[in-house]
């Protein structure tokens, strides 16, 4: 049986003191006795302060992305020994607004995903397709040619210590208020869930949960989560709201499969 795993991304949203709020507010408000795994995501700048405040919780940290080489002369990126060392666990590779806005490239997100699982971080893997993409029916195959060029070369290792976990993104529905239906969801969580079993087997595989992001809220959160392969939330927008992102870690905690 998957955890059902929920991660807020901050994104390039909110200031220091706004960030400090927003943790405060969700450790105030935190469900006791919650089977869900939970993931806070800011910025860079603010993972040193948001972690004082969520260290003593059941609330981890994550990172929106991470560089893949060793510390060295590479201007403004961030190693995964820095990333470490602020005791974050969890860090975003691929998000949908690194790769269509600030055109990172398969060949890349490989290297990134395999540097931080080989660092001991848990790396999660975004995978979606644009509109067009779907209109044409193009949906399956740019996943699946996301998921094996990205996923090359991922030791067995790494996926048994649950370094891995895949969140399915699709382009159109982040951050427009556009949600996949809970059908249209779990058919792609399906078609992934397969992809992986082809990649690593099904022991493996079956292992691996695989997160929905897309305009997810307190208002679709039950019903998506009760999809079969649909294991936890990537939570844009919503996360930066108490109410909403504690509502979705109660429907987690509450949901039956
Ligand atoms: C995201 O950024 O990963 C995301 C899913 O955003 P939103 O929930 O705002 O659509």
């Amino acid at each position: 049986m998957r955890k059902l795993f929920i991660a807020g991304n901050w994104k390039m949203n909110l200031t220091l003191a706004k960030s400090v709020d927003l943790a405060t507010g969700l450790k105030q408000n935190f469900p006791a006795a919650t089977s869900a795994q939970v993931a806070l995501i800011p910025a860079f700048v603010h993972l040193a302060a948001v972690r004082q405040i969520i260290q003593d919780t059941p609330m981890a940290l994550g990172a929106q992305d991470v560089y893949f080489e060793k510390p060295g002369a590479f201007t403004g990126e961030v190693s995964t020994e820095m990333l470490k060392e602020l005791g974050v666990k969890y860090v975003l590779v691929g998000h949908s607004e690194r790769r269509h806005i600030l055109g990172e490239t398969d060949p890349l997100l490989n290297k990134k995903l395999r540097a931080a699982i080989n660092a001991g971080l848990t790396a999660i893997l975004c995978v979606g397709e644009t509109i067009e993409q779907r209109k044409a029916n193009r949906t399956e195959v740019v996943v699946g040619e996301q998921l094996t060029r990205d996923l090359a070369q991922v030791p067995n290792e790494a996926l048994d210590a649950g370094h891995l976990v895949i969140a399915y993104e699709p382009v159109w529905a982040i951050g427009t208020g556009l949600t996949a239906t809970p059908a249209q969801a779990q058919e792609v969580h399906a078609f992934i869930r397969g992809e992986l079993r082809r990649l690593f087997g099904s022991d493996r595989a079956d292992r691996i949960q695989i997160q929905y992001g897309g305009s997810a809220k307190k208002a679709n959160a039950a019903e998506l989560l009760a999809q079969p392969d649909i294991d936890g939330l990537l939570v844009g927008g919503a996360s930066l709201i108490v109410e909403e992102f504690i509502a979705m870690v109660r429907a987690a905690k509450e949901v039956k499969k």
